[in-house]
């Protein structure tokens, strides 16, 4: 989503690449770059023995922001294939814009705004006397 306030979508280029990461909590979901086998399966955000480490290489997507999906190119040159491949992208995108505006249009109709008070849990680090 682009614009002030998400205003309109973009379709932009991307790609997949390993994270990085190589265990999560099953509680929290807290990611860590090291295997269980390292330190342990306690997690350092919920402190429960509940790591595990990713059965496969744990990827992330990425996107080129600015590179959208149409921008400089010239069809001149394309396949057919290539050409039939793009237009059931782009279906697929518009499909996605219908259902994000029909979504919309639902919570608009059937939810309201309320306020919550909610506690927000931190951790810090305070000097303690060795006596
Ligand atoms: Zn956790």
């Amino acid at each position: 989503m682009n614009g002030r306030s998400n205003g309109y979508l973009v379709l932009y280029e991307g790609a997949q690449e390993p994270s990085g990461y190589k265990s999560y909590c099953t509680a929290c979901g807290q990611r860590n770059y090291r295997p269980v086998a390292d330190n342990g399966n306690l997690c350092g955000v919920c402190r429960r023995p509940a790591r595990k480490d990713y059965p496969t290489t744990h990827m992330r997507v990425v996107t080129y922001p600015g590179r959208g999906v149409d921008m400089d190119q010239d069809y001149e040159d394309w396949s057919l294939d290539g050409l039939r491949a793009r237009v059931r992208l782009i279906q697929d995108f518009d499909r996605l814009a219908d259902l994000i505006v029909a979504e919309a249009v639902w919570m608009a109709n059937n939810c309201t705004i309320e306020e919550e008070t909610y506690m927000v849990e931190k951790r810090r680090r305070v000097m303690v006397s060795g006596e």
